[in-house]
């Protein structure tokens, strides 16, 4: 089985990367950057993003495992005191995989043939560097409302305990094939309305945000990575055909995860 290791970059995170890379050498597992067959990410939820989307071109073959370094992730579980048992688990080489769903975003541009498709394993956002967002959202082909305020995020289940669940958004369980639209601060009175609560389709449904303006720039998010986006005349949100695959060597309950980084750890 092929390996990498990818760690956060800080002191702490480095020294586990290299011990984790000896020991899984010394088992006889092959390091290989470009096409690894399990990437472990050394850091927190942040540097699970990052080597998320350094291999987003392998979904189907690579699984993803974090350790994490700082408080307890979503994606990162595991301590660095579990290390030994950690890499003593890889080398069997057989684990249980679980696959989350993930999102497809695709940005439609005046100009270009083809729109642009990207993957979020958290969410997407649509912000302005200038004044209010104002487009109108399509659901299935039909028109919903016409959105005027800061921005809107689409989330994945597993991008909903992160920046959903500051906008007032639910949390979803990864089980679920969906995704979560919320506002950020709408403008509400006589002359706008939203219907102001978060909403949430399941994976047939297709959601479309217009531009009033044809032309405009937005700025957008997709999990950690900011774009500034332009001449965009359609954004279409779905649930991705593509699941990340995670590499379960133990139990790892949503709602356990949910619970000790929201409500306590000490239990
Ligand atoms: P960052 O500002 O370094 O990280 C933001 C925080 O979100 C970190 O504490 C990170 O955990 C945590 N996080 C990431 N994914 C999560 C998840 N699925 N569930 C719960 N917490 C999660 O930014 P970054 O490292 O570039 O990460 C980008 C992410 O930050 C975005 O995808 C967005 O979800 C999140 N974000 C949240 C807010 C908010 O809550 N108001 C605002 C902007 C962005 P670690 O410390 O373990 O890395």
């Amino acid at each position: 089985m092929k390996f990498v290791v990818t760690s956060k970059g800080d002191h702490k995170s480095d020294s586990i990367k290299s011990i984790i890379d000896q020991y899984l050498t010394d088992f006889d597992l092959e390091m290989d950057k470009e096409t690894p067959d399990l990437v472990i990410t050394v850091g927190g939820d942040g540097t699970f993003l990052h080597a998320v989307h350094k291999y987003f071109h392998r979904l189907e073959e690579t699984a993803f495992i974090g350790v994490h370094t700082g408080h307890l992730g979503f994606y990162a579980d595991w301590l660095p005191d579990e290390i030994e048992k950690l890499v003593i688990e890889i080398s069997k080489q057989s684990f249980d995989i679980a696959e989350y769903p993930l999102l497809e975003m695709k940005i439609h541009r005046q100009g270009l043939p083809e729109p642009e498709r990207y993957l979020a394993l958290n969410e997407t956002t649509i912000r302005k560097i200038e004044g209010s967002v104002v487009l109108d959202i399509d659901i299935n082909g039909e028109l919903f409302e016409r959105f005027r305020g800061d921005g809107l995020c689409v989330s994945t289940p597993s991008g909903s305990t992160a920046y959903n669940k500051a906008l007032g958004g639910a949390i979803v369980h990864p089980s679920l094939s969906t995704m979560q639209l919320t506002e950020m601060s709408s403008i509400n009175n006589r002359v706008y309305r939203t219907i102001g609560s978060p909403l949430i389709f399941p994976s047939h449904h297709m959601v479309q945000f217009k531009p009033m303006n044809k032309g405009q720039s937005f700025l957008m998010t997709i999990d950690h990575i900011t774009k500034s986006v332009d001449h965009v005349t359609l954004f279409e949100c779905a649930v991705a055909k593509e699941k990340i695959r995670f590499a379960r060597f133990r139990p790892f309950p949503f709602w356990k995860r949910v619970h000790d980084s929201f409500i306590s750890d000490d239990r």
